[in-house]
């Protein structure tokens, strides 16, 4: 299978370097976070919040494979900087309209980088009393040097690469394809 060549119409004829993941392993291991998650939090209220908009599309199909009591709010944060996408200041556009405090929180991330973004989070979320915080992120480079929080639930080791699709973007293109996918 060629999923660059079957991919073109999805990508307006731009080439990516090359399928990273593809839709089978993704949905595999998405199916056994959704086990694991399920099996980690025996008792309580489970608030699911996912950040926008990188983790749209893992959320939506992550939820669907936990098999317990849930709701779903989102996070919208924006960080600013030197222009580069993982720098700087990180401010929230949309703060959950639902109680935190004394919930069970799994904040939900595309991919982890540099770790500021989940950082200045988890500090966010942690003012808020929460009864617990653990962070489910589909991707991690395992780069970053202080993470308040390490992600309990993690989907995949990423290469030190540019990756876009299943929700991850550059300049808001490649979301919808359905793997994950190095840029070049
Ligand atoms: P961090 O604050 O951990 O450096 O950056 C996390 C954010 O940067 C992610 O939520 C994502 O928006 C963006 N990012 C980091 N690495 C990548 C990547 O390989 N591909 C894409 N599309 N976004 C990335
Ligand atoms: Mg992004």
């Amino acid at each position: 299978m060629l999923p660059m060549i079957e991919s073109l119409k999805q990508t307006g004829g731009r080439k990516l370097a090359g399928v990273v993941f593809d839709e089978a392993k993704i949905r595999d291991r998405v199916a056994a976070l959704g086990r694991e998650i399920s099996a980690a939090y025996p008792d309580g209220d489970l608030l699911v919040l996912g950040l926008l908009k990188g983790s749209f599309i893992f959320l939506s199909d992550l939820v669907r494979r936990i098999e317990r009591p849930l709701q779903v709010d989102f996070l919208v944060a924006a960080s600013y900087g030197l222009g580069t996408e993982s720098g700087g200041e990180v401010r929230l556009l949309y703060d959950p309209e639902t109680q935190l405090a004394g919930r069970h929180i799994l904040l939900v991330e595309d991919i982890v980088d540099t770790g500021r973004t989940l950082n200045r989070l988890v500090d966010l979320l942690r003012a808020r009393r929460p009864r617990s915080l653990e962070i489910c992120a589909l991707l991690h480079k395992h780069v970053a040097e202080r993470l308040l929080l390490e992600p309990r639930f993690v989907g995949f080791d990423a290469p030190p690469e540019f990756l876009v699709g299943y929700g991850l973007d550059h300049g808001e293109n490649f979301r919808h394809l359905p793997y994950i996918a190095s840029l070049r």
